[in-house]
C-alpha cells in the first residue's frame, strides 16, 4: 500500500476539487429536507414507457450494431435529427458542425484539454456555472469574470477588459457564456448583447463558447436565437444536451463548431471515451424522429412554469423587502439577491435547522463576490413544497435580519 498517494498523483488531478454541489446533493436524500440546491430535472418528466418501447425497437431492428462500438463522431441519425432542429430556427450547418459527447459536461472538459494551458485567461460571467469552473479549472487557467447586468454578461466591461488585455500582450482562449437562463442567474440575453459580444469576440479574435442546456425550456416571451447562428463565421462552440430536456441518465449531449473544431473534439474523444453509447444515442435519435421529444417538451415547458410560478408567487408573499430575485422565462431555477450585509453561508446553517437548502451563490462567482447571493432550483421540489420551502426560507432570513 501506498503511504503518501499524493506524493505521486499528477499537478492536473491535485487541481481537482469535489463538487460543493454534488456533495450537498446528498441533502436532497434527506426526507425532511425540501432543497432547492441540487440540479435535478423532475423525476415525472422522464418518459419511462417510451424510452421502454423505444429499447424493444432499437433491440429489434438494430441490436447487434447498438449493441456494438460506435462511430466517435455519434450516431449518424441522431446527428441527422439534430443538424434539422437547428436547421429549421435558421442555422447554417452540416452534420460535420455537430460532435456527440458524452453530454455537456465531458465537452466543457474536453474544451479545457484542447485549448487550456496552466495560466490561459479564461473569461466568464460573474456568476457563471460552476461545474463550468472546476471542468477548466483542472487545466490550471486565470479566469477573467465579467459582471452582469439585466440583459447577461456586460459587454462593455468585457471590451473594456480585452482592450486592457491587449495592451499586455495578452488574449483570453475563450468567452464562456450562458446565454439561454443563465445558470445560476436564470437571465436571458438578449439579440442585441449577443451580437455586441460576437463584435467584440471578433475584435479581439477570440472565441466564444455558447453553453445552451436550457434554451428549449422556455415558458414565455421570444426565443432568442443561438449566439452559433448570429455568428455564422465560425467562431462559436455550442454544447447542447438532452439533460434538462429529455433525461440526464441519458448523459448524451453535442457540439457544434466549424469543422476544424469538431475534428479536434473528435480525436480528444477517441482518447477519452472512444464513443458515447451507440445503444442510448439510437433511442435519442427515435425519440426525436418519433415526435415524442416535441411533444414531451410541451409538458416539461408547462410542468416547470407551474412550479416556477408558485415559487415566484410565494416569495412575493412571504419573502421581506430586503430581498430581490430574477424572472426567469425559462429554465428551471431563479437568483435571490439577499441583503447586502447578510452572509449566504450563514444563512444556509440557519435554513438547514428549518429543513430548506439552497445553494450559495458565492461558489459561481470566480473572483469569490456574490456572498449575498442564492440559487433556488424550482424544478425538483413538488408543488406543495415549493411553496412551503420558500415560507422557512423567508423565515430564516428574517431571523438573521
Ligand atoms: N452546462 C450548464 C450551464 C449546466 O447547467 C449543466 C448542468 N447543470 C451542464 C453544462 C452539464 O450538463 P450535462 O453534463 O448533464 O449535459
Amino acid at each position: 500500500m501506498i503511504s503518501d498517494l499524493n506524493s505521486i498523483t499528477s499537478n492536473l488531478s491535485k487541481r481537482m476539487s469535489k463538487s460543493a454541489i454534488r456533495e450537498l446533493l446528498k441533502l436532497t436524500k434527506r426526507k425532511d429536507i425540501i432543497s432547492f440546491a441540487g440540479g435535478l430535472p423532475a423525476p415525472d418528466s422522464f418518459p419511462v414507457n417510451q424510452v421502454k418501447e423505444l429499447s424493444n425497437l432499437v433491440l429489434e431492428e438494430e441490436g447487434t450494431i447498438a449493441l456494438q462500438y460506435g462511430l466517435t463522431e455519434g450516431d449518424d441519425l441522431l446527428r441527422e435529427e439534430l443538424v434539422k432542429r437547428y436547421k429549421k430556427e435558421g442555422a447554417s450547418l452540416e452534420k460535420e458542425n455537430l460532435v456527440i459527447t458524452t453530454s455537456s459536461q465531458q465537452a466543457l472538459d474536453f474544451l479545457g484539454k484542447i485549448f487550456l494551458n496552466p495560466k490561459d485567461k479564461v473569461v466568464v460571467g460573474l456568476p457563471s456555472y460552476l461545474g463550468a469552473l472546476q471542468a477548466f479549472g483542472v487545466y490550471g487557467p486565470e479566469f477573467v469574470g465579467i459582471s452582469f447586468d439585466e440583459s447577461g454578461m456586460r459587454s462593455d466591461v468585457l471590451e473594456e477588459k480585452l482592450s486592457e488585455m491587449k495592451k499586455n500582450g495578452e488574449k483570453p482562449k475563450f468567452i464562456y457564456i450562458i446565454p439561454d437562463f443563465q445558470n445560476p442567474a436564470g437571465i436571458t440575453m438578449p439579440e442585441k448583447r449577443r451580437l455586441e459580444i460576437i463584435e467584440i469576440a471578433k475584435k479581439y479574435e477570440v472565441l466564444i463558447v455558447e453553453d445552451s442546456p436550457y434554451r428549449e425550456l422556455r415558458f414565455e416571451g421570444k426565443s432568442q436565437k443561438t449566439m452559433f447562428q448570429l455568428d455564422n463565421e465560425g467562431n462559436v462552440i455550442t454544447l447542447g444536451t438532452f439533460s434538462k430536456i429529455f433525461a440526464p441518465g441519458f448523459r448524451i449531449g453535442w457540439v457544434l463548431a466549424n469543422e476544424e473544431i469538431i475534428d479536434k473534439f473528435v480525436t480528444i474523444k477517441q482518447s477519452s471515451d472512444l464513443c458515447t453509447s451507440p445503444f442510448v444515442q439510437k433511442i435519442a435519435a427515435k425519440y426525436i424522429e418519433k415526435g415524442y421529444f416535441d411533444e414531451n417538451l410541451k409538458k416539461i415547458i408547462s410542468m416547470y412554469k407551474e412550479k416556477r410560478d408558485i415559487m415566484l408567487n410565494a416569495l412575493k408573499e412571504f419573502m421581506p423587502k430586503e430581498v430581490s430575485w430574477t424572472l426567469p422565462e425559462g429554465g428551471l431555477f431563479l437568483f435571490v439577491t439577499l441583503p447586502n450585509n447578510m452572509d449566504a453561508r450563514e444563512l444556509f446553517d440557519v435554513a438547514i435547522k428549518k429543513n430548506v437548502a439552497f445553494v450559495i451563490g458565492e461558489i459561481f462567482h470566480c473572483d469569490g463576490s456574490g456572498k449575498n447571493t442564492i440559487r433556488l432550483y424550482f424544478s425538483f421540489a413538488s408543488k406543495e413544497d415549493n411553496k412551503e420551502g420558500i415560507k422557512r426560507l423567508a423565515s430564516a432570513i428574517k431571523e438573521m435580519l
